[in-house]
């Protein structure tokens, strides 16, 4: 949609199911029930900011209740409204039926500026928050389950806890009634990257596809590619740091103040640090400014990595972009008038609903650490090593041979936490990946991996329908 019309997240949502259900033979009435949000729920509440009263307008939207708990982020942002939070609770539903994580999808929002407040005033609002969502039973581990995203983190995950810890008391499995929570408070190792790794694998693995890299006309791999990365948050700084150190170059940094480029690449660590003590990416050393951070967007790259809000390439400037992939990092980057588009130019658009799923991944497994209260890695890490050790000794007896001590060291290494993490995570995003490509190729009359991803959601959440029955 171009900039002249009142953008709807949740209806450009709608759009891109009903273009992926022509594909499907579902039942029409199955396909309604799937695209409608389940549950809305729209507060208001007062908090007490310095000698003021200010109401606070908050939301959490259950979109599906095919599976449960349902499973979302809770963003604080003023631009959160009930358009936005009913598309990102749809989104969330698609990305687990992708990434088969057995949730519902659901979101919440908070419409507040989060650098306006103190931390003990945010504390407060969410932990009003936490409560307005226990007294209407939405939260808690077996209904739905909050976590991280724009405008929050850690440090709101733990007081999301704790406050449904305290009136909750003695409530087993209350650990899982949150994730992206900190290590020490029930988290698990690995969450905090997730999402952004999840997008390094993910195009890591379209770049290993000949037939794809072919007809973008690109070299096989990572390796040597130049990237475009919009929004250096959670998500984008952990997305540029896996390209670069999978080989590629970060040849442009965009973030609100502006952007930032070098051809020779740049390093988000480094970028990150000169934000925080000057306030600005502008200025970084070494880099060219680039006057509005949209310039980035338009810059000739070889993947663009939209991490930031929805609605950033549409209409107006899809035309302009000159990136061979993007790569959806954020949720709803495109409008679906910009993948018309850039489906004419032969862009290949990697879709969010699987490509960021992979803090969702990480979720579910830090809510099964919960639900087990015990680490991964714990039972079998030193078992595993003795183990390793014995089938050591054994060669280097049998051959009168040493194994070096580097590749001893690697043989012996029983999996800790994040080794099992990092390997869930990537095993679900190859999966996944194959799957929708495989999805597309079976069906080439399929315009875009999008719709694919939407094909094999819907079947997805279907099936689930299907199998239990709809209630007479
Ligand atoms: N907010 C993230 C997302 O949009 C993570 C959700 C979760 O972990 O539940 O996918």
């Amino acid at each position: 949609m171009s900039g002249h019309q009142e953008y709807s997240f949740f209806g450009a949502v709608e759009q891109s199911f009903d273009k992926a259900a022509k594909f499907t033979n579902w039942d029409l009435g199955i396909l309604e029930q799937i695209k409608q949000c389940n549950s809305v729920y729209r507060m208001h509440f007062p908090v007490k900011i310095g000698d003021k009263i200010e109401v606070i307008k908050a939301y959490r939207v259950q979109h599906s209740h095919h599976k449960t708990p349902c499973k979302g982020g809770i963003r604080f942002s003023t631009s959160v409204n009930l358009d936005e939070v009913m598309a990102l609770a749809a989104l969330m539903t698609y990305k687990c039926a992708i990434v088969n994580v057995p949730f519902g999808g659901a979101k919440g929002g908070i419409s507040i500026d989060p650098k306006k407040y103190t931390a003990y005033e945010l504390e407060k609002i969410t932990r009003r928050y936490t409560h307005e969502l226990i007294k209407k039973n939405f939260i808690g581990p077996g209904t739905d389950v909050p976590a991280p995203d724009y405008g929050t983190g850690e440090r709101e995950m733990a007081w999301i806890l704790d406050t449904y810890m305290s009136m909750k008391p003695g409530e087993i499995d209350a650990l899982g009634c949150v994730t992206g929570k900190p290590v020490t408070q029930g988290g698990v190792r690995g969450r905090r990257e997730a999402t952004g790794l999840g997008v390094f694998y993910g195009i890591r693995e379209v770049c290993a596809m000949p037939d794809i890299m072919q007809k973008l006309g690109l070299a096989m791999g990572v390796a040597g590619k130049s990237v475009v990365v919009q929004g250096l948050g959670n998500v984008g700084y952990h997305a540029a740091k896996y390209f670069r150190e999978g080989g590629a170059k970060v040849i442009a940094i965009a973030e609100y103040e502006g952007a930032i480029t070098n051809a020779a690449g740049l390093n988000e660590e480094e970028v990150f640090q000169h934000r925080k003590k000057t306030g600005s990416i502008l200025n970084f050393p070494g880099a060219t400014n680039l006057a509005s951070s949209n310039d980035a967007l338009e810059m000739a790259c070889d993947i663009l990595i939209p991490a930031a809000l929805e609605n950033v390439v549409n209409g107006d400037n899809a035309p302009r972009v000159k990136a061979k992939i993007i790569g959806e990092a954020a949720n709803g980057p495109l409008t679906p008038e910009a993948d018309e588009i850039l489906a004419a130019k032969g862009v290949l658009v990697v879709p969010d609903m699987y490509l960021n799923a992979g803090g969702v991944t990480v979720s579910y497994f830090e809510w099964l650490k919960n639900l087990s209260h015990v680490r991964y890695g714990r039972l079998e890490k030193r078992f595993t090593e003795n183990q390793n050790k014995d089938i050591i000794n054994q060669i280097e007896g049998l051959t009168g041979k040493k194994v070096d001590d580097n590749a001893k060291e690697k043989i012996e290494h029983g999996a800790d936490e994040v080794d099992l993490v990092y390997s869930g995570l990537e095993e679900t995003m190859i999966n996944a990946t194959r799957e929708i490509i495989d999805c597309w190729k079976k069906n080439p009359a399929i315009p875009d991996m999008r719709t694919a991803a939407y094909v094999v959601a819907i079947n997805k959440v279907a099936t689930s329908y299907n199998e239990l029955g709809i209630f007479p």
